[in-house]
């Protein structure tokens, strides 16, 4: 009697010990299995990607080939007025022979870099706000006066009011003066007189490297000069007599 138990208890032992070889066997060829599969379809992956990554940009290029029709014609001015107000100061500047540049409707993209603290934020009104007429520094094309022109609606508005804002603060941030036309105070006489003074008091830059001149003295002579500030770190030797001036 206890043989017979002790042989059905072997035989148990040896049936389970025969099971879990079978199911350790198939779990290997379920992980070989898997492996292989995952291999081939990264590879496949990979090929797929580049051939669409080649196949999207062939397409994109036929596709913006086919969609530059949609460009249709746009009158360049935002309107009369700051047409009339461009011609009037790059008449003026020359008149004077101010050492500055001119240039109308200048996006603010092209002014500023969005910090990291408010890419996000700030990329969109930069890239969708534009200045009216911009006057940059001779030859440096450094920011020196921004000038707006403002309808009647900047008032009442509030999305104009929003928009303005930005722009006040970005510029005043940044040390670009701002001249702002209205309708009540739109004409040449005080066109000419604001810039006169904005132009007299905004900083020199240096022509050639972009950087600030700023008053030195001759170690010998002890005569005063304008020399640029990349002295040192541009090795910039760019100076300009004391009585310079922009306008
Ligand atoms: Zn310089």
């Amino acid at each position: 009697m206890e043989f017979l138990i002790v042989c059905i208890i072997i035989g148990y032992l040896l049936y389970k010990n025969n099971s879990l070889k079978k199911s350790l066997s198939n779990l290997t060829q379920k992980i070989n299995k898997l492996t292989i599969e995952k291999n081939n379809n990264v590879t496949s992956n990979q090929n797929s990607t580049l051939n669409q990554n080649y196949k999207s940009t062939e397409e994109r290029i036929e596709s913006i080939k086919k969609s530059t029709y949609y460009y249709k014609e746009k009158d360049f001015w935002d309107s009369s007025l700051e047409k009339e107000v461009y011609f009037y100061i790059n008449n003026f500047i020359k008149n004077k022979s101010a050492k500055v540049e001119i240039l109308p409707h200048v996006s603010l993209r092209e002014l500023f870099k969005p910090t990291n603290d408010f890419k996000n934020q700030n990329l969109k009104q930069l890239s969708s706000y534009h200045i009216d007429i911009l006057l940059l520094s001779e030859k440096s094309f450094v920011p020196l006066v921004a000038i707006e022109i403002d309808g009647s609606h900047h008032e009442l508005d509030d999305n104009q009011r929003i928009r303005d804002a930005f722009k006040n603060s970005l510029l005043e941030r940044n040390g670009i003066q701002l001249l702002r036309l209205k309708p009540n105070n739109c004409n040449y006489a005080f066109i000419e007189s604001e810039l006169t003074k904005l132009l007299a008091t905004a900083p020199i830059y240096c022509p050639e490297c972009g950087r600030k001149m700023i008053e030195k003295s001759n170690n010998k002579t002890g005569e005063k000069f304008l020399g640029c500030s990349g002295f040192l770190s541009l090795d910039c030797r760019h100076s300009k007599s004391i009585d310079y001036k922009i306008i």
